[in-house]
């Protein structure tokens, strides 16, 4: 699977990326923005941009989630095997770290487009044979905190290994480099060097996406632990961009050393333009990669009707041209699917009768996973008899928060079951393969965040894709999709209109008070009424024409990468 010559010269844009969600098992992504990054890259094959991927190759991925019997999550690590659907590259690069002399080698992972079209992504990794035991341990586990300095040492590979590597494999012409988060900005210094100490020229190169609404998720590293790692070859003026009150921050150098800066909502654009004045700051809204987020029957209805939708999803917004039979029989194939594979894993089996409420991602605390049973005994009352709940999703092993909300889920599901015969499972090891059942096969996908942390989301927009209804607090992606179509779900307390208070108060009775409403007086009756329900499914599947990465990617290429359209893309 070499990559010929011609593609290499014609390769303008290196998209860095911490994460890469290439395929559910390849453990080389941890939630959103891993598959993010990899609806990004399928997107970009199938538009023929003219791109190549970096990442690392974690040997032990994230990790292996499982529940003991008090519904606590413990961890392993995962053993896997990428010989297979990989090529190594011939000739590892070198790299200081410390003082030592790093080996950095990488596997080739190629994603071919809808037309042929090679992008190719490169896994970094130190695990090769000259590199001493612990050296190969470097690449070993995603989000490794063990220490610091693991996490600096990796971001040190990514960044500069990466510049490095597309340079000794003959990708000399890249305009563009597309920090996807701070963790690549390490680049910079490597292309502060190659470019002579030219901060202009620097800058001529870098794109930066941010993803962090809040200052404090923004990646830090002491300064010390610069030091340390770098020994004296962090330039200063680089170190001094970078100084957020003697830490080194990995946002701060994204934002000032880029010519175009982007959040990813149109939300999180405006709170990114806030918290950074100084810079001028774009948004693109996020999207996800639609052929492959749909599911089979879903699919097949879209198929009949449009044979070219996967080259033009903007199609999908003529949605309510679909034969609301169509829907209503794909939507239930899926819901079997789901249910019936739910069976398989579990000692409390869910009902296909009921309605069905999905939630499923990472377990940060900030997402409010628990918010649904805030008031237990009402939500029992509401529930009995009609609906039921999936969930899913892993917390990062040294949050010890998100732990527990995975516990009080567990908790819940146990008192609703006994009181009220009201269903909760929770399923193990969240990851693509999962979610792609999840966010097909319930009837509604729920998303409680704290307003304003949630830069984007993606997981609702594959819900919508599949006739799925939101039920979501009104932030990130469902802000403007709320917006754009009033029917494709619900949109949990306040929007942003309110000057005065911006809906900034996440005041946890009011909004399960709003949830709660919502449920009684809208879903319930909604569901009795089976077309006004498949109406309903029918306006979120339209909402896919705009929240697509086609879309999103045709942005990037003419706001970020400035892209020439010399090739006739797929659709406008
Ligand atoms: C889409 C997806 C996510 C992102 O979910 P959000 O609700 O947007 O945070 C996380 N993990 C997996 C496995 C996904 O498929």
């Amino acid at each position: 699977m070499n990559v010929d010559e011609d593609l290499k010269k014609n390769t303008t844009v290196a998209y860095i990326s911490m994460e890469i969600g290439v395929d559910s098992n390849i453990p080389t992504y941890s939630g959103g923005l891993g598959v993010l990054s990899g609806d990004t890259i399928r997107s970009s094959a199938d538009l023929e941009l003219p791109m190549v991927g970096i990442c690392l190759c974690y040997s032990s991925g994230y990790f292996y989630q499982f529940f003991n019997e008090f519904g606590e999550q413990k961890e392993r690590e995962i053993e896997w095997n990428f010989f297979y659907e990989f090529d190594r590259i011939p000739r590892p690069i070198s790299m200081k770290i410390e003082n030592k002399d790093v080996k950095v080698s990488a596997w080739q992972y190629n994603v071919i487009g809808q037309s042929g079209h090679v992008l190719p992504i490169y896994l970094l990794t130190t695990d090769i044979e000259v590199n001493e035991d612990w050296v190969k341990k470097m690449t070993g586990s995603l989000y490794d905190s063990t220490s610091r300095w693991n996490r600096i040492v990796q971001e040190m590979i990514l960044g500069i290994g990466g510049v490095k590597l597309l340079k000794s494999l003959g990708y000399d012409n890249i305009q563009t480099y597309h920090l996807n988060e701070g963790h690549g900005s390490f680049a910079m210094v490597e292309l502060y060097n190659m470019l002579n100490g030219d901060i202009e020229k620097v800058k001529e190169k870098v794109v930066f996406t941010t993803h962090t609404p809040v200052p404090a998720g923004h990646d830090r590293f002491k300064q010390e632990l610069v030091d340390k790692v770098f020994e004296n070859r962090m330039p200063a003026e680089i170190k001094k961009l970078a100084d957020d009150k003697g830490e080194f921050n990995m946002t701060f150098l994204g934002m000032a050393l880029s010519r175009y800066r982007n959040g990813v909502a149109k939300k999180h654009g405006d709170i990114s333009r806030k918290m950074f004045p100084q810079y001028e700051i774009d948004h693109i809204t996020n999207g996800i990669h639609l052929p492959f987020w749909v599911s089979k029957p879903i699919r097949k209805v879209f198929g009949r009707k449009w044979p070219n939708w996967r080259a033009n999803p903007s199609i999908l917004e003529n949605a309510v041209v679909l034969d609301p039979l169509d829907i209503f029989d794909a939507h239930i194939k899926n819901k079997f699917n789901l249910i019936s594979y739910q069976k398989g894993h579990s000692w409390n089996l869910l009902d296909e009768e009921m309605i069905t409420i999905g939630f499923a991602r990472r377990f940060a605390t900030y997402k409010r996973a628990t918010l649904i049973f805030h008031d237990i005994d009402r939500i029992g009352k509401i529930c009995k008899n009609n609906i039921q709940f999936i969930f899913a999703g892993k917390a990062h092993p040294k949050d010890q928060m998100g732990k527990e909300y995975i516990q009080k889920i567990h908790e819940a599901g146990e008192y609703l079951y006994d009181n009220y015969g009201v269903k909760v499972v929770m399923m193990e090891n969240y990851n693509m393969d999962l979610a792609h059942m999840l966010v097909s096969g319930v009837d509604i996908w729920l998303n409680t965040p704290e307003r304003y942390r949630e830069a984007s989301g993606t997981s609702g927009m594959k819900a919508a894709l599949n006739g799925v209804l939101n039920l979501s607090v009104q932030d990130g992606w469902w802000l403007e999709g709320y917006k754009m179509n009033h029917l494709a779900g619900w949109g949990i307390g306040p929007d942003d209109s309110n000057p005065e208070d911006p809906g900034v108060s996440n005041d946890w009775d009011l909004d399960a008070n709003a949830l709660y409403e919502i449920l009684e007086n809208e879903v319930i009756p909604t569901y009795m009424n089976h077309d006004e329900w498949i109406f309903r499914q029918i306006n979120a599947i339209s909402l896919a024409a705009y929240f697509n990465t086609h879309r999103m990617m045709l942005q990037y290429a003419e706001k970020a990468y400035r892209l020439k359209k010399q090739k006739p893309w797929k659709f406008e």
